[in-house]
């Protein structure tokens, strides 16, 4: 007997023959299985990144197997690992280089609030300088984890309008990192 098990059908309109849905809820199903991350990795939390990447764990089985190392042909930043000061700017020019839609999710204690560095030089979140939508705990994270935040990011994908962008809510977020 095969294990191969159906998931339900999207919320719609269903018929002999026929399937209809809205046209946001489709593009949001194809925007959310085709992924593109840029992994913006710089410390240990990175190589939990690649065990996530590589063939027990998959991420691929979620359609973000294609990462972008250009950020204009991304749209979900990860970032992973210890965030310096000067890196600080750095990573908002990744950010600010990324077309929308794009999402963003800090990966692990230290891009999330800065781990257990404490210290003048490290940046005490991602948050500081760009605007987040998933934060995964973990010092590191397993790959499970890194998967539910990416799951937690697809379902944002999903349900998000989209015309996000245009949204007064993400437009006084921006605003307040001071994006245009
Ligand atoms: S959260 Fe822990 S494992 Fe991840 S980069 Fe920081 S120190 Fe390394």
């Amino acid at each position: 007997m095969s294990d191969i098990q159906l998931v339900d059908a999207p919320a719609g309109v269903e018929g002999a023959g026929f399937f209809a849905t809205s046209l946001d809820k489709a593009i949001g199903i194809a925007r959310a299985n085709s992924m593109w991350p840029l992994p913006f990795a710089t410390s240990c939390c990175g190589i939990e990144f690649m065990a996530t990447m590589a063939s027990h764990y998959d991420l691929s089985r979620f359609g973000a197997e294609r990462l972008s190392f250009s950020p204009r042909q991304a749209d979900l930043l990860m970032v992973m690992g210890t965030i310096s000061k000067k890196m600080g700017p750095v990573l908002r020019q990744v950010y600010l280089q990324m077309a929308e839609p794009r999402w963003v999710m800090a990966v692990g204690a230290c891009a999330s609030s800065g781990g257990i560095f404490d210290t003048y030089s490290v940046l005490q979140g991602i948050d500081e300088v760009i605007p987040v939508d998933v934060y995964v705990p973990g010092c590191p994270p397993r790959p499970e984890a890194i998967i539910d935040g990416f799951m937690q990011i697809q379902q944002l994908v999903k349900t998000e309008s989209l015309r996000r962008r245009s949204e007064p809510k993400y437009q006084k977020l921006l605003a307040s990192y001071g994006i245009q």
